[in-house]
């Protein structure tokens, strides 16, 4: 990502959301129950953890271990080890950059080591219910496919019952799609940091700009598809023509470490030639402290969201950037002050000749204001 959301985005909408969903998820529960109660669904799932899902965290939960062993299962089985853009994209990244990740230098036993490490982190209870017996799945393409399809048919049933349970209709029926994207105050989509994805109203009805994308897609991860924590609002683009249903290993979104500095636009606009357009600046996507598979598989983002190619769009925009920098001089800005007759404090300088202020709230409030902080406050 390259810019995270803080844990506490939901927290104006959390008790009402609850109160809006808990009793058609219960009602809907108990039906399921009564028809297949021995279904293995219900040996994990009872009714007191159905408030958890709903508004508890998804990721990383502490009061509930099935949640995070869900989540790591259905990623196992779903991960899209096929795709160009995932594990390709990875392996060529850190070849690229002499990433020490692989013990060997044989490229068929550094895939063995990638679908290991894959296995690995994801694995937990869940899937050993799925496996049965130890069977070593990493050695080939294949039978880490045999190995997703096992978890995916042993889950197949559970996963149909908590489709039924855990209804998005229910938050259609109860109008709370908007509710939940304007309580975010998040105005600019986080994937991208580039289309508004605002309220608004029409004739006091709420209305929003933007898409609730569920970051665990909903129809691989069903036990997901009410849980607020799984809802990121973000743009038609990344939403629906980017990300769809895709499951790739990336930094799940929500969290309240600072991630600011960890991925980083890196814009190289200083000489002359570039200045006047006669030669292009370029913008690239760096990284700090690659020293791990996570950090190498972050670039799954990176790629899924086409951000480089995107950026590409924007040279021109930090053409004008680094040519008001210029005006970055003492004596300018004493030249302003005399003029204006006032003082005039560094951050308002800064507003004055950039149109943007150094602070997180603009992150979710302006257009590429990650480039603008990466080119301008932190270069
Ligand atoms: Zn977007």
């Amino acid at each position: 990502m390259i810019i995270n959301l803080n844990e506490n985005i939901f927290f104006e909408i959390k008790e009402y959301y609850l109160s809006q969903i808990i009793t058609p998820v219960k009602e809907q529960y108990k039906a399921e129950r009564a028809k297949d109660p021995k279904n293995i669904l219900f040996d994990y799932l009872k009714e007191e953890n159905l408030k958890e899902i709903i508004v508890g965290k998804i990721y990383d939960n502490k009061v509930w271990k099935f949640i995070d062993n869900y989540r790591k299962t259905m990623c196992l089985a779903y991960l899209d080890i096929n795709n160009n853009g995932h594990v390709q994209t990875t392996w060529k990244y850190i070849k690229e950059n002499n990433i020490p990740l692989f013990s060997s230098t044989q490229k068929n036993e550094q895939y063995i080591e990638l679908r290991r490490y894959l296995f690995s982190k994801y694995n937990n209870t869940l899937v050993q219910d799925a496996l049965g017996q130890n069977i070593d799945y990493t050695n080939s393409f294949n039978s880490f496919k045999v190995m997703q399809n096992h978890i995916k048919d042993y889950f197949y049933e559970m996963n149909q019952i908590l489709e039924k349970i855990f209804d998005y209709n229910f938050i259609k029926k109860a109008g709370l799609r908007s509710e939940i994207l304007s309580s975010t105050k998040i105005n600019i989509c986080p994937y991208c940091n580039r289309q508004f994805i605002n309220s608004y109203e029409v004739k006091e009805s709420l209305r929003v700009s933007a898409h609730l994308d569920h970051f665990y897609p909903k129809s691989k991860f069903p036990l997901f598809a009410l849980s607020l924590y799984n809802f990121i609002p973000s743009c038609a683009h990344c939403n629906s023509i980017l990300k769809r249903d895709k499951v790739l290993d990336f930094v799940y979104p929500i969290n309240n470490k600072n991630n600011m500095e960890k991925v980083f636009f890196e814009v190289s606009c200083n000489n002359y030639r570039q200045l006047v357009g006669l030669e292009e600046p370029q913008i690239k996507i760096k990284k700090n402290n690659i020293t791990n598979f996570d950090e190498a598989f972050s670039r799954n983002f990176i790629e899924l969201f086409r951000i480089e190619s995107i950026y590409e769009f924007h040279k021109d925009f930090v053409k004008n950037l680094k040519l008001k920098e210029n005006m970055l001089e003492d004596n300018y800005k004493d030249w302003l002050e005399s003029i204006l007759k006032i003082n005039i404090s560094y951050s308002s300088y800064y507003y004055l000749i950039f149109g943007y202020e150094y602070n997180e709230e603009e992150l979710f409030n302006r257009p590429l204001s990650k480039l603008v902080h990466d080119t301008v406050f932190n270069a």
